[in-house]
């Protein structure tokens, strides 16, 4: 994954711990660990982003949804302990009409267990993705997020997808300073820690989450060039989850390297 990266021009990448739809994950082999660890030094790769499954839902409403959820995250976290300086990013979940208080309740109780096994918290810097809001996905509004980290008071930090926030309803296109000031008020820029950096196919609060090409969507060239060039934003990693091949990726970096403002 790291030549890959270097080899389409990105300096950080994204990658699913196992099948995005669940399931076990490959044994780990050591000698890989080691020399992706020793490559990624070399080649300067900032810190690697790990998605969990989608198919995890910590607020399900049924026992065995919540402990797959557990032990699939509790498994992802020991194997990112190889990979020093890396990020877990997952979504929060959905409350299945338990109502958002009660997800939010499992949500944190489940990551309150899962660090307590590590001692006290694992190495790996865990991070909640700001949701669209399709169904009953918790983490559509930062308060929800916020209400995570508060019950849960543990070091979290969150992933801001700009393709969630704007089908959330934050309108990053009109009035990005806005939306990042209520960012700031309610989670603390200092806690995000990624970006997820799409278009999206869908208008304005449209809570359906379908992810575009950079500016091929909704949000557009103009404000993705406004995003990446933020002085709140422009430190952060940013990864790309746009509908593409390697091709199309190494297409996508070269333009928003061509942007960038120094
Ligand atoms: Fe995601
Ligand atoms: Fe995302
Ligand atoms: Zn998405």
């Amino acid at each position: 994954m790291g030549q890959t990266a270097v080899s389409i021009g990105a300096n950080v990448f994204q990658f699913f711990t196992r099948n995005p739809r669940g399931g076990a994950a490959k044994a780990i082999d050591m000698a890989d660990v080691a020399a992706f660890n020793d490559f990624a030094a070399d080649n300067s790769i900032g810190p690697i982003l790990a998605h969990a499954p989608y198919t995890l839902n910590a607020a399900g409403a049924e026992g065995r949804v919540r402990e797959f959820a557990e032990m699939t995250m509790a498994d992802d976290l020991r194997r990112l302990e190889f990979t020093p300086g890396a990020l877990y990013n997952f979504h929060p979940g959905s409350h299945v009409g338990q109502g958002a208080e009660k997800g939010i309740d499992l949500i944190a109780d489940m990551l309150k267990r899962i660090f307590d096994s590590f001692g006290s918290s694992p190495s790996t810097q865990v991070l909640l993705e700001t949701m669209a809001g399709k169904g009953s996905e918790v983490g559509r509004t930062f308060e929800e997020l916020r209400a995570i980290m508060d019950r849960a008071n543990l070091p979290l930090g969150v992933c801001l997808d700009t393709c969630h926030v704007w089908d959330g309803g934050y309108d990053i296109v009109g009035d990005l300073d806005g939306v990042l000031k209520t960012f700031d008020c309610v989670i603390g820029l200092d806690n995000l820690k990624a970006i997820h950096l799409n278009d999206t196919m869908n208008v304005l609060s449209a809570h359906k989450d379908r992810h575009e090409k950079i500016g091929k969507g909704k949000i557009g060239l103009e404000a993705i060039d406004r995003i990446i060039n933020h002085p709140a934003l422009r430190d952060k990693p940013f990864y790309l989850e746009t509908p593409c091949d390697l091709q199309g990726y190494k297409e996508e970096i070269a333009l928003l390297k061509s942007l960038r403002k120094s």
